[in-house]
């Protein structure tokens, strides 16, 4: 079984993980260790000195040795007490460790992961992987370093006590332990399915309290009170049956062995007592060490015993963490990418066809260029695939087929960071950290002064809602700006576009949370941003399409009409009619 288990370490995560942590933890773990061998030692010792103990409160002639005796008893306990405390302290210290680097690396790979795997992960997933894995990955290595070093060599030490002191009645213990092992090990059987439905459980927990936080508005208008409560207890006795069904066999071992302990020591009793044929004479003091030995091997061999179960059981959680860990991402930066080449910024698609995983095309053989210094609008019914073209020109994804250039670069060839400081974005929805309006503003350019965010805030007519609250630019928004308007939110984004001066602007319906009137506040705004600067717009109001250079009309993952303003009237095509069914609406 050993061996069997030894080889299943090595090719899979335990291997990976222990070997790694000794390597990167070996001297916390070199000094635990060397603690455990005093411990196991020591432990050994003090079974070992029951005969002396024993003999020299029972026979005359030993008397005198009593206050040697007694001086080894504390030295011994003692040394066993130091070492203990040193294990415990550095094996905690490695643990620890354990967990920083796990959650570390994890962050590290999530944060370089590309939008599309944000889009198809929940949230409540990577939550439960880098909080639970990690605390794993540390039980896991902790549970096998003090078993594997500690635990077995006391129990080493402690036989050999055995075997020298009462060779004959030894062989008891040899019965008696693999009895435990056999049955122990049906007791695994099921606890790593136990596991894998804890975790989807604890998952399910966390997400619930997600949505309840992020939906409660629709969560109240709809009355879903009672269904979320449904859904949250259910989890939460899922988890509470699985935990049961979990501590049931882990509670089974302790008992188990300790029957068996006291089947060894009552059969040692008989055994001695009525003599077994052939063995010599026996001092009570070396019966003593005997016994002794074999109560205190119980407590190793119990935890040996339980050491499977906790493999068992972190297993799940670090599975799904390696999952994490070992998933390539296709959205990488090339090894030899170089900066973008700053440039005009003209922006073009050659032949590109595009589909979200798995999922039909989106963007079919598409060719549009998007011209330097100019406005270009794309218009067309939603589903259609406009803000899909923004994802690939900032390179959320790539295309499947064709490539998206700038100023005549392969962006599959540049560098994330010099692309996107080349872009300005707003987007239908914007996000703001849970921090202060300027701290909010700042992170578009972070090396900008209060005063040229304040410009920015003033050109995006955010300046006066922003003075008018209490403590001004040092107001905190609340958690993704839940103390503010979905105007006030859409203008900060704005003033962010607007501090970034970057020679590329994407304008995914930016300004479709704004009344008429700031609408047109900002709009005066945009006209000063978007001079001499590549602009796309996607429009949704006639205003914005008016004044732009030059109408992209896309259709199911096309473009079917091109031009100027007057001309696709003219033309009496797709835009005209749209024109006619969206557009027409008094300009303001
Ligand atoms: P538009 O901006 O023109 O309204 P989109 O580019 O947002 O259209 O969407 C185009 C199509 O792609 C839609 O059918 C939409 O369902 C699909 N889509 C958008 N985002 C994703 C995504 N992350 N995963 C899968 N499909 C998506
Ligand atoms: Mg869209």
């Amino acid at each position: 079984m050993i061996k069997k288990t030894l080889a299943k370490w090595r090719s899979g995560h335990i291997g990976r993980l222990v070997g790694e942590s000794l390597r990167k933890q070996g001297w916390l773990y070199g000094i635990a260790m060397a603690a455990m061998v005093v411990v196991a030692a020591t432990t050994a010792g003090t079974a070992w000195m029951m005969e002396n103990i024993v003999n020299a409160m029972t026979e005359p002639e030993m008397k005198s040795q009593v206050w040697l005796i007694a001086g080894a008893v504390i030295a011994l306990f003692f040394c066993k007490a130091a070492a203990s405390y040193v294990q415990s302290v550095f094996l905690a210290r490695a643990g620890n460790r354990i967990v920083a680097v796990q959650q570390e690396r994890l962050y590290a790979k999530l944060i370089k992961r590309g939008v599309g795997f944000f889009a198809k992960t929940e949230s409540s997933s990577l939550l439960m992987r880098v909080t639970q894995g990690a605390q794993a990955a540390r039980r896991l290595v902790d549970v096998i370093v003090t078993s594997f070093v500690r635990d077995a060599l006391t129990l080493v030490g402690l036989v050999f006590v055995m075997v020298y002191q009462q060779p004959m009645l030894s062989v008891l213990f040899f019965v008696v332990g693999p009895v435990a092992l056999i049955s122990v090990r049906y007791l695994l059987k099921r606890v790593r399915a136990i596991m894998q439905s804890e975790m989807k459980a604890l998952s399910e927990i966390i997400k619930v309290l997600q949505e309840t936080s992020g939906g409660i508005t629709i969560i109240k208008v709809f009355a879903l009170e009672d269904q979320m409560t449904n859904r949250m207890n259910g989890a939460i006795r899922s988890v509470e049956r699985r935990a049961n069904s979990i501590s049931k066999l882990q509670s089974v071992a302790s008992p188990l062995m300790e029957f068996l302990a006291g089947l060894a020591v009552a059969g040692v009793l008989v055994v001695s007592t009525i003599g077994v044929a052939g063995s010599e004479p026996t001092s009570a003091g070396q019966l003593m060490s005997f016994i002794t030995a074999l109560l205190m091997a119980y407590e190793p061999a119990k935890r040996l015993s339980k050491m499977r179960v906790v493999i068992e059981t972190a297993m799940v959680p670090i599975g799904m963490m390696f999952e994490l860990l070992d998933q390539e991402d296709p959205m990488r930066e090339s090894p030899d990418a170089k900066d973008l080449i700053a440039g005009p910024g003209k922006i073009r698609l050659k032949n590109v066809t595009f589909a979200y995983k798995d999922k039909q095309k989106v963007i079919k053989k598409m060719n549009v260029t998007f011209e330097a210094g100019k406005t270009t609008a794309l218009v067309g019914q939603s589903g259609g695939g406009k803000s899909t073209i923004f994802g690939l020109i900032m390179r959320f994804y790539d295309p499947d087929w064709g490539k998206v250039v700038i100023d005549n670069q392969d962006l599959q060839g540049v560098t994330f960071a010099s692309l996107r400081r080349k872009i300005s974005y707003v987007g239908q929805e914007t996000f703001l950290f849970s921090a202060t309006v300027m701290e909010n503003l700042r992170y578009a350019r972070p090396g900008a002064t209060d005063e040229e965010v304040m410009e920015a805030a003033r050109a995006a007519h955010a300046h006066d809602f922003i003075t008018k609250f209490s403590q001004g630019y040092d107001t905190e928004v609340g958690e993704n700006g839940a103390f503010l308007s979905g105007g006030q939110k859409q203008r900060l984004a704005i003033a962010r576009a607007i501090l970034r001066k970057s020679e590329i602007l994407l304008l995914d319906e930016a300004t479709s949370a704004l009344d008429a009137e700031s609408e047109a506040l900002v709009k005066e705004a945009l006209d000063k941003l978007t001079e001499n600067v590549t602009t796309i717009v996607i429009a949704h109001r006639l205003a914005t399409v008016l004044e732009a250079d030059k109408i992209v009309v896309v259709q199911d993952g096309e473009i079917v009409e091109e031009g100027n303003l007057n001309s696709l009237i003219e033309k009496d095509g797709v835009f005209r009619q749209l024109f006619d069914q969206q557009f027409k609406q008094p300009v303001s």
